[in-house]
């Protein structure tokens, strides 16, 4: 048997959000930030998760876990169940040099102290050891920080401490593999359970303030997000990459962004047709709309879902 994923890692709602906005809005330079650490820290996990998936014992892995414990919320990158001790991953992509001094961690590229991830895997394993016992599972927890990023380098490294660093992976990842692991319900129940105590946060909150009619309107292209798309017989061609993609194709991704990005926003014929500004016949529209989503409402209050 091999492992198990109970829960996959789906890109963040944030984050496609966050990619979005930023191609049809000038984001705060604090969000952009924040966009570009956030698709970094994804990118990072879904390599980890590569590696993770090719572990032979059985075990059941958990990804992109949010928990509460003692009210409490807490945030868990990979969680491997299986047979003692389980394993509990904070996986950081972080790129450059950085160092390490009375305890701190410095970026030396911005020279600023940042988040010690190293406090960060204590607060998780702590909760998540509080959360264990309160339901009753009485396992041992054995929790790394990974540092995943080939190119990351850890100047006055502290020993000692349950890192493991991008050259030493290759030789961890080889360990876990040769640790023999049995499952039993006892691990199914606690893995099933965990799931079904995952929780979601709404980022719509923190992004209400980009309303729809400050957003750049028209046709993005689907593989470098250009503006400069123009349509043609059905089709619609990137002047900048050259990628071609079938109308119907075109609009009904442009359909999805507005629904992800407003998500109680009723689908109307104009509203596409403003959103979609490089096609330029209201007909095309209403026929890609009636074809593919169900159409409700009056004959003048037509929306589409
Ligand atoms: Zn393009």
């Amino acid at each position: 048997m091999w492992s198990m994923i109970l829960k996959d890692r789906p890109e963040p709602l944030e984050l496609r959000i966050l990619k979005l906005l930023d191609a049809r809005t000038a984001l705060e330079e604090k969000e952009k930030k924040y966009l570009h650490n956030k698709a970094k820290g994804y990118e990072g996990e879904k390599m980890f998760d590569l590696l993770t998936g090719k572990l032979e014992p059985p075990s059941y892995l958990l990804h992109d876990l949010l928990l509460e414990s003692n009210n409490s919320k807490f945030q868990i990158d990979t969680l491997m169940i299986r047979q003692d001790p389980i394993h509990l991953f904070e996986v950081k992509n972080y790129e450059g040099d950085f160092n390490y001094e009375n305890g701190r961690f410095y970026s030396l590229a911005i020279k600023k102290e940042i988040k010690n991830p190293l406090l960060q895997l204590e607060r998780c394993e702590s909760l998540l050891r509080q959360l264990l016992q309160s339901l009753g599972y009485h396992m041992t927890i054995e929790a790394y920080v990974i540092f995943i990023n080939p190119k990351f380098h850890l100047y006055q490294s502290p020993m000692n401490k349950p890192i493991i660093y991008p050259n030493q992976l290759p030789d961890f990842m080889c360990k876990l593999n040769r640790k023999s692991s049995t499952l039993n319900g006892l691990h199914k129940s606690l893995a099933e359970q965990l799931v079904s105590m995952h929780q979601t946060e709404s980022p719509y909150e923190k992004y209400s303030k980009y309303s729809i009619d400050m957003l750049k309107k028209g046709i993005i292209c689907a593989v470098c997000h250009s503006f400069d798309v123009s349509s043609f017989d059905r089709h619609v061609q990137c002047q900048v990459c050259g990628h071609c993609e079938g109308l119907d194709s075109a609009v009904l991704r442009a359909v999805g962004e507005i629904k992800l990005l407003y998500p109680n926003v009723k689908i109307t014929t104009n509203l596409v047709f403003e959103w979609c500004e490089s096609i330029d016949s209201k007909k095309t529209i209403r026929r890609v709309l009636k074809q593919n989503l169900i159409c409700n409402g009056k004959t003048k209050g037509l929306f589409y879902e």
